[in-house]
């Protein structure tokens, strides 16, 4: 099977005919307990939250798809996130991406922080500031590219060279890519993150989360974790991410083809006064992009005048769900301001360009020309220059 395609062999793995039934897809394990045949061989599950066939299905899959050793499959992103980063100790100092994952976020600076786990906050694109963020006490980096809203890109095979000059683990968010676009193994992290919920699972239907390492003795450490902290994935969810995964080629394909068509579509309007995308040659990460990605995914943010032209525009636009969350077969329309950055204060929104004007779009699997029909009649129904305002 090796030798194919990742297309290819998304559909035809291990896991593609069931070995007890010949069935084409995983079965669901439901079980809590497993029984065993006497008192000094034990089978290989016990208890479920240590082991779950459908759940092994899932790891092994992530874990094949990122080229890495070993997968862990958690109960959201957050547990994933939460969980790894319990490789930390009281003491040790973690160097972080300023424009984290919200969740992420509120978890090192308010749960961590109890732990006495210290961070700081750094541009990571700027290499200059990473290297001079490192303490004697600095264990990890985390690493999240593209970020957002603003799809900042940070070079991720010189963040982890520094990682590993400072004797560091580097964590790395994965989710807004996922590995079909970007592999993180290749550029030198150590343990690969993913929230599910988006576009490995794919139908907006199910929470989840993975995580993804190349190394034993990681492998071990996060496994442990994964048993203690107790935040697994269940079996029906498992199998949920499964079939969302089995389509995920397909999906990316077709939705990072319509976002670079929107993106486009943006650039060249004169009511939009920003559009942010790393596969625009015209975006200042583009070069950093193309040498660690395949292409710049498919999610993008955009600006219009100010907050009556998105509320126009918001209440006019027909086929985008407004919403939270990304990585659907729907195109997904957001306001940063209100709902992901809702709980950041107007001054930090506005230094990092969070403005009022802002939207993020995650582009789904709707015909392209007709997402930008529908823009462009909610954009002239906003009517109002940019710079007239
Ligand atoms: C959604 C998201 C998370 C958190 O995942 P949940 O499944 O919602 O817990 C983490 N990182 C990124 C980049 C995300 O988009």
């Amino acid at each position: 099977m090796s030798n194919y395609s990742v297309q290819t062999k998304l559909l035809h793995n291990d896991y593609s005919v069931d070995k007890t039934s010949n069935g084409v897809s995983v079965p669901i394990q439901h079980a809590s307990t497993f029984h065993q045949e006497d008192i000094s061989e034990f089978g290989q599950y016990d208890y479920a939250r240590s082991g779950n066939p459908t759940r092994d299905a899932l790891e092994t899959t992530i874990a094949d798809l990122e080229g890495g050793t070993h997968g862990f499959a958690f109960a959201s992103g957050m547990a994933a996130v939460s969980s790894s980063l319990m490789l930390l100790s009281k003491g040790d100092h973690l160097l972080i991406t300023e424009d984290v994952y919200g969740g992420t976020f509120r978890f090192v600076t308010q749960v961590l922080s109890r732990f006495g786990i210290e961070h700081t906050f750094v541009d990571m694109t700027k290499l200059d500031e990473v290297k001079a963020a490192f303490q004697s006490n600095t264990k990890a980096v985390f690493i999240e590219t593209p970020s957002n809203p603003l799809l900042k890109v940070t070079d991720i095979e010189a963040v982890t060279q520094l990682a590993k000059q400072h004797d560091c683990i580097s964590y790395m968010d994965n989710t807004f890519l996922t590995p079909l676009l970007q592999k993180p193994f290749d550029l030198g992290v150590d343990i690969i993150i993913h929230s599910a919920t988006k576009f490995l699972a794919g139908h907006s239907d199910v929470v989840a989360g993975l995580v993804v390492v190349n190394d034993e003795q990681l492998a071990q450490q996060i496994g442990f974790l994964q048993n203690s902290c107790g935040a697994i994935l269940g079996p029906q969810d498992c199998w949920l991410v499964l079939r969302g995964i089995k389509t995920l080629h397909a999906r990316m394909r077709q939705s990072v083809e319509s976002a670079e068509k929107l993106a486009n579509y943006l650039e060249g309007h004169s009511l939009i006064t920003k559009v942010y995308y790393p596969g625009l040659t015209s975006n200042s990460y583009y070069e950093v992009q193309q040498k660690q990605a395949k292409n710049g995914g498919a999610v993008l943010s955009f600006e219009l005048a100010n907050e009556q032209a998105v509320e126009q525009f918001v209440e006019r636009l027909k086929l985008p769900v407004f919403a939270v969350s990304l990585g659907a077969v729907e195109s997904i329309l957001s306001y940063p301001r209100n709902m992901s950055h809702g709980s950041m204060p107007d001054h930090d929104c506005d230094q990092r360009g969070i403005t009022k004007g802002l939207l993020r779009l995650s582009v789904g699997l709707e015909d392209a020309d007709e997402l930008i029909v529908d823009f462009e009649q909610a954009l002239a129904y906003t009517n109002q220059p940019a710079n007239t305002i």
